[in-house]
């Protein structure tokens, strides 16, 4: 058993206005009452639009819920149409951004050199990235799911120093598992998230493997996050559709 806090992350993406995002986390607030939250960390990625309202609810009723965004713009200000700067997001409180999910990554073309410059954006404005790395379907049935994964997260860190690196959080996230329902195995998401560690101490050394939550996201319900959580390199979980009912999410939270 590690000593890494346990990191519960939900990805609302582009669901939820702002009255039902107020209302989701005002429940999960309450749900939250029954999870011992000195012992996991829970945190909502709500879209841009939302995070005001999510900051104002948590900060008024005092809530255990860390908050940040889907994504964030690699430049630091000006003439960026439709982008959101890490200082603003920083200005509302916000704590973590997502950076390169596989949504992005297929929508947005987000190369690893867009990756890169996103991850060093976050870190430049005191949020803490949380840097989403995994294989499509066609990668895994060729057995180069590692293989691919891990150039995603060579590439999506190339420029850190390794006491940013240290407080990275990487969400192995293989494609196929993403809002199908299908979820890896545990030893699927064991055998990734311990060759994303690896190579975190390949890179930077033993203190930044062994400190680096890395997570494991891909219909994560309540019913398959025990077992996930049992495995010795999975540190928590990047959650999209059961993050929408606080219900479930708080279940997932509170999987101890
Ligand atoms: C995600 O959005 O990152 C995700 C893992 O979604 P879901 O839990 O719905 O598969």
């Amino acid at each position: 058993m590690s000593n890494r806090t346990p990191l519960m992350a939900g990805n609302w993406k582009m669901n939820l206005d702002w009255k039902q995002g107020l209302a989701l986390v005002e429940e999960l607030g309450d749900q939250l009452k029954s999870v011992d939250t000195d012992r996991v960390e829970v945190v909502v990625l709500p879209p841009f639009v939302d995070i005001r309202t999510v900051q104002t609810v948590v900060e008024a009723d005092k809530l255990p819920i860390g908050y940040g965004s889907q994504d964030i713009s690699a430049h630091e200000s000006g003439a960026y149409t439709g982008e959101v700067s890490g200082a603003m997001l920083k200005a509302l409180g916000a704590t973590y951004t997502t950076v390169g999910h596989s949504e992005r990554r297929q929508y947005h073309a987000e190369t690893e050199e867009v990756t890169d410059a996103k991850v060093k954006a976050s870190f430049d404005a005191g949020l803490t990235p949380i840097l989403c790395v995994g294989e499509p379907l066609e990668e895994r049935q060729a057995g180069k799911h590692v293989e691919y994964t891990l150039a995603q997260l060579e590439g999506g860190i190339a420029s850190l120093s390794a006491e940013q690196a240290k407080q990275i959080v990487i969400a192995y996230e293989p494609v196929w598992a993403i809002g199908t329902g299908e979820v890896a195995t545990p030893d699927d998401a064991q055998e990734v998230c311990a060759a994303i560690r690896d190579a975190l101490r390949a890179l930077h050394g033993d203190e930044v493997a062994d400190a680096v939550r890395v997570l494991y996201g891909g219909s994560v319900k309540s019913s398959n996050v025990v077992e996930l959580m049992g495995k010795e390199d999975v540190d928590g979980a990047l959650i999209g559709g059961a993050s929408l009912k606080a219900e479930e999410f708080a279940r997932i939270a509170g999987f101890q």
